[in-house]
């Protein structure tokens, strides 16, 4: 077993970000060698997990719902993941006054599945002996979702499971994602009395500031995985039921509002001149510009509007219909110009990042970045067939007429407000220059 370099200082970032508000000890350099020990206690029994035969069980994140998270008692009992193999850190859904010690244990899925794998079978002499009780134990216990696997997605094109992706964790993983950005927030806040002595430098100003940016950008992806998303159960015939679920609408809408609040909109959190000008004379409207392109993208994903097709093919009124997705977050992203609002510097680059990802997915995107999940093709076919996992084909899908048509909306209601006058001037031909640049992407 190996430990990194660095391992020390990562956690001290990752204590810090998640749950340095809510347990002030953490929230510092100079962490006690038992607490910084607790912290390596963890990575070590994660590794020690790997090394009888776990690999990482991300479902098992997404089993315990935020309120025991926040409930000592039940943390010092079960940890806050059903397993210690999955991708996770800290307990970032506890909150200040919780009193909720950051601790990690062995989950139920650990011991399961060392059980699974381990436990001799009385009567049975050969692997295939073994299956049926093995079977059995797997399907006795088919309604606790502790006792599931499912592998972690992270990248922008195969983020749709919710309950699967890396770093997060609770039955509710956009709750918890607020109940992180608030930790994160506090931590922002406080960060330069947390981490700074006199005399010293401004290294760890730094590198805390960009572990912030970067945690912000995970619960970005947790949430916008619930958009045209799925969860996952694994089965085996027999058991009833699917193994793939549309993500219920509603959830999806909670998402969109999550994403609103916290991502579109400028973060006041990460502006702070009193830190930024010790790091800096310039370039914060470049890194938060550069985090909200990715936030932009991520939401109008071509491979997220194909799911969103896919569900609304099958779902109807029932799905979050693509065109109603895409309504929402042009409302989200020039809320100002149906408020009437002036539009900050910040602002006017997430909303020439939309122009451009519009752009990019009328005129540029194609196909080759995303195909479905491979279902394992085994039969004689024909050359001239279309393969099993065809991949997505932009041109021939909805996707296209669905942005020219949001990018229409988008035109008239800037014409609107420009016709109704607008004071100020940045604002102004802001909007003016938005309006040339869509009659670029579709004609005028
Ligand atoms: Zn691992």
């Amino acid at each position: 077993m190996n430990f990194y370099h660095g391992l020390a200082e990562r956690m001290r970032w990752q204590l810090v970000s998640q749950v340095g508000a809510a347990n002030l000890h953490l929230a510092t350099n100079e962490l006690s060698p038992e607490d910084l020990g607790e912290a390596i206690r963890y990575v070590a029994s994660h590794e020690i997990a790997h090394a009888v035969g776990l690999p990482h069980n991300q479902r098992a994140n997404f089993v315990y719902p935020p309120e025991s998270l926040r409930d000592p008692e039940f943390v010092r009992q079960n940890g806050h993941s059903a397993s210690s193999v999955g991708r996770t850190r800290f307990n970032y859904v506890a909150q200040p006054g919780d009193g909720v010690p950051p601790e990690r244990r062995v989950g139920v899925w650990d011991k399961f599945a060392v059980l699974w794998g381990y436990r001799v079978i009385p009567g049975a002499t050969t692997p295939e002996e073994e299956l049926e009780t093995l079977n059995q134990w797997i399907v006795e216990r088919a309604d606790q979702p502790w006792y599931r696997f499912g592998s972690a997605l992270f990248g922008m094109d195969v983020e749709w499971d919710p309950y699967r992706m890396t770093e997060g964790i609770s039955s509710d993983p956009i709750l918890a994602a607020r109940y992180g950005m608030r930790n994160l927030m506090g931590a922002s806040e406080s960060l330069m009395e947390w981490i700074l002595a006199p005399g010293d430098d401004y290294y760890e100003l730094e590198t805390h500031h960009l572990q912030l940016l970067t945690q912000w950008n995970r619960y970005a992806e947790h949430a916008a995985a619930a958009v045209g998303g799925s969860s996952t159960h694994h089965k085996r015939f027999g058991e009833d039921g699917p193994v793939y679920e549309p993500i219920p609408r509603e959830y999806q809408i909670e998402a969109m509002d999550f994403y609103d609040e916290f991502i579109l909109q400028t973060p006041g959190w990460a502006l702070d001149l009193a830190q930024l000008r010790r790091l800096e004379h310039a370039g914060v409207v470049e890194r938060v510009r550069a985090y909200q392109e990715l936030g932009v993208q991520r939401l109008l994903n071509h491979a997220r509007l194909a799911r969103l097709i896919e569900q609304e093919a099958f779902l109807g009124d029932n799905a979050y219909r693509p065109a109603d997705m895409l309504d929402d977050a042009r409302a989200m992203i020039w809320r100002e110009v149906s408020e009437g609002e002036p539009i900050d510097t910040f602002r006017r680059n997430m909303q020439r990042a939309y122009l451009q990802q519009a752009h990019h997915l009328l005129h540029e995107a194609e196909s080759e970045h995303w195909a479905p999940p491979r279902s394992g093709n085994l039969r004689v076919g024909n050359n001239n067939d279309p393969p099993l996992n065809a991949d997505l084909h932009i041109a021939q899908s909805d996707i296209r007429p669905l942005i020219r048509d949001q990018l229409q909306l988008l035109r008239g209601e800037l014409q609107a407000a420009l016709d109704a006058g607008v004071g100020d001037r940045m604002t102004r031909i802001h909007l003016e220059d938005a309006i040339v640049r869509i009659n670029g992407t579709i004609g005028g």
